[in-house]
């Protein structure tokens, strides 16, 4: 069995030059929930969309997001909707939750190396919630759903033109996510992988990545943390 560890030692971090942040859930807690919006947004554009009523909207809804990694893969295969649309639609979202996070901010701008944004929303929502925490002005870059030509992690194309396009060192690489198959392929490609999982749940947190635990061996994550910012300021200490 093994488990990761939730400490991390500067030591294990020393060679990285390659920081990389999902957005969601990772560099905002989970319980602020921005994804609540999102998801009303996308339900209510499948129900205008198809005409259906909104319970029906979001049986469909969820099932393209089983069948296809996103809600928007499965609207374009079977009704050719216009990508950039949707994706305006859906992110058309109120930020005021995100509040600024100046440990946050610092932990980051600290770390040695260039500093990514890898999601799979936009550019421009990636944007609006990192300015609201007050960190954008840390990252480097930002390599969003479009760039990924619509095509979500954990789709393992996707990290390749990821990691090509910005000429990521992937052994020098560290990546942070919430969702434990996006750290599969990070793992498999020799980066340092860093599970976010909600605060004061201990009890779920296990389950969330011991879901993935049977399919895997769970080995892809080398360590759990339920605090991004006293996770990086333990990497720094050592520095
Ligand atoms: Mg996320």
């Amino acid at each position: 069995m093994n488990t990761p560890k939730t400490i991390p030692s500067p030591a294990e971090f020393v060679h990285v030059r390659d920081w990389v942040f999902d957005l969601d859930n990772t560099l905002y807690p989970h319980h602020i929930n921005l994804f609540a919006q999102i998801d009303r947004n996308m339900t209510a554009y499948v129900a205008e969309l198809l005409q259906m009523e909104p319970d029906e909207a979001r049986v469909l809804q969820k099932r393209y997001y089983h069948e296809h990694g996103t809600t928007l893969a499965g609207l374009m295969a079977h009704h050719g909707v216009d990508p950039n649309d949707f994706l305006e639609k859906a992110h058309a979202i109120d930020y005021s939750a995100l509040l600024p996070d100046e440990a946050l901010g610092e932990a980051i701008k600290a770390l040695p190396g260039r500093k990514f944004i890898f999601t799979n929303g936009t550019v421009e929502h990636a944007q609006a919630a990192a300015r609201a925490l007050g960190i954008l002005d840390h990252f480097d870059d930002i390599f969003d759903i479009v760039a990924a030509a619509y095509l979500p992690k954990p789709a393992s194309q996707t990290y390749d033109k990821f990691t090509q396009l910005k000429q990521i060192r992937t052994e020098q690489a560290a990546m942070f996510e919430d969702l434990p198959r996006n750290l599969l392929v990070p793992k498999a490609l020799g980066m340092k992988t860093v599970l976010l999982v909600p605060r004061n749940l201990e009890g779920v947190v296990l389950e969330s990545w011991e879901r993935v635990d049977g399919e895997t061996g769970k080995a892809h994550v080398d360590f759990v943390t339920d605090d991004l910012s006293s996770f990086l300021s333990a990497i720094l200490a050592g520095q």
